[in-house]
């Protein structure tokens, strides 16, 4: 086994890396190859690929050019000595300011001298009563309407509760809060307030059984453009814009999963719930039982928008199908028609087969959005086993999420 990780992660080059939507698409989703080379990483189907980034190189030059730093000067970070350039490319998240940031302000604007008298707060809520002047706190809910051209008060604002700070932060980085407040920071007191670079991990959409020394994933780039600047996700972005297949290096690691497996009995049948990049792992777990070839059926849940643009692994889903490979394929295509339909419809109106199937003993597997489509699914399940196996409301919930789920281990999920 290597020993590649997180800190020591396998520097390879990405091979491949092509767009999977039709033209018209309002995204962009990328099959990514990256080579294992002698690096002995192995993978079984259902790991994930960890996958080290940086920062893009427009931004750091921004960010050096508006807090007017020497980009050769030698700094020290977490990671050892180095260039500022090369500090603030590789060793902090500098693509997306954080919270620590903007409470920062407070000090920096008051300490530049910009902050003024904030008008007398008196009012009676619920028998307490607060009083404050510019030295006390009011509560939140209580803030005094602020002139918006006066810089200590608007940051007053911005960080008197959580919601105003990530209200702010959806539509700036650091290079527009530093324009907009005119503020200076030293290299050292930014390292303190922002974030280390994190890897993203990413599922797994290969066997390596067929694809021996290569490991593929389906990425969702994350773009998005505001006060007329394009911004984007650090590593998606990183992948689809400065590596693509210029042959430059990124570093990659092994996540192993020790339950989001196939089942060890190759008759088993399985269901797998995987809408937009959430195919990943099942276009490896098909790989997978197409080499391994045993008797249990497959049925893929499928969907995104539009059948025309987002119809990823088109042929070879049907040459799974075409070969006897996959038994059921479904899709929800959500705007292809007047009414939004997803996978969980899907689930709904095919109850009484997936409850059959669910009797003969079938593992369940969904991957993707963690904050509507999991929830969404699991309720659909709830409510087959209301309809289709005659439970209580109760007994229904028990049954997925405790029995299915838990003490059977064959309602799997890698949600993100
Ligand atoms: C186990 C696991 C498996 C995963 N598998 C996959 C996979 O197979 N495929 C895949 O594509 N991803 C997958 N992910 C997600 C992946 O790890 C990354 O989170 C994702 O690619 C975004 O990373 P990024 O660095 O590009 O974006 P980041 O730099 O992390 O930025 C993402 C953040 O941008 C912000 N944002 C997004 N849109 C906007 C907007 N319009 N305006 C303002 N802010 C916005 C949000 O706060 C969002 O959280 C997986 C995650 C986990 C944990």
């Amino acid at each position: 086994m290597s020993d590649w990780s997180a800190k020591n992660p396998y520097m390879t080059q990405i091979t491949e890396n092509y767009i999977l939507n039709g033209e018209g698409s309002k995204k962009e989703t990328r099959h990514i190859v990256f080579a294992l080379g002698d690096s002995g990483l192995d993978y079984k189907v259902g790991d994930a690929l960890g996958v080290l980034a940086e920062n893009p190189p427009h931004i750091v030059d921004d960010l050096i050019a508006v807090q007017g730093w020497d980009p050769e000067m030698t700094v020290t970070t977490h990671n050892g000595e180095r260039s500022l350039y090369d500090a603030l490319k590789k060793d902090f998240e500098v693509h997306m300011a954080n919270k620590k940031f903007v409470q920062s302000l407070a000090e920096k604007v008051v300490s530049s001298g910009m902050k003024i008298s904030m008008s007398i707060v008196s009012r009676t809520r619920n028998e307490s009563s607060w009083s404050a002047n510019e030295d006390q706190q009011a509560p939140p809910s209580l803030k005094p309407s602020v002139p918006t051209d006066d810089p200590a008060a608007q940051v007053e604002a911005i960080t008197s509760d959580t919601k105003a700070i990530e209200d702010y932060l959806w539509t700036r980085d650091y290079i527009d809060i530093m324009r907009e407040f005119d503020v200076k920071y030293t290299p050292e007191e930014f390292f303190e307030l922002a974030g280390r670079l994190k890897p993203r991990l990413y599922s797994i959409a290969s066997s390596h059984d067929a694809h021996p020394g290569f490991v593929e994933l389906t990425v969702g780039i994350v773009r998005f453009e505001y006060n007329g600047r394009a911004r984007g996700g650090l590593c998606t972005q990183f992948m689809a814009d400065e590596i693509d297949t210029s042959g430059a290096p990124i570093g990659v690691f092994m996540s192993p999963t020790k339950s989001f497996v196939l089942p060890d009995d190759k008759d088993i049948d399985i269901i797998m719930v995987g809408p937009g990049t959430g195919i990943a792992p099942f276009r490896a777990f098909m790989e997978q039982r197409v080499h391994d070839g045993g008797g249990g059926k497959n049925w893929l849940f499928f969907g995104d928008q539009s059948e025309k643009t987002e119809f990823y692994y088109k042929d070879e889903i049907e040459s799974w199908i075409d070969g006897g490979h996959l038994y059921r394929f479904t899709t929800a295509w959500s705007r292809d028609q007047e009414e939004k339909i997803y996978v969980q419809h899907r689930l709904k109106e095919h109850g009484a087969e997936i409850w059959e199937w669910f009797e003969r003993g079938a593992y369940f597997y969904i991957c993707g959005d963690k904050t509507y489509m999991a929830k969404d699914v699991h309720r659909a399940l709830i409510q087959i086993a209301i309809d289709h196996g005659g439970m209580s409301e109760e007994d229904a919930t028990h049954f997925i999420g405790d029995t299915m789920m838990k003490e059977q281990k064959r309602y799997l999920r890698d949600v993100y």
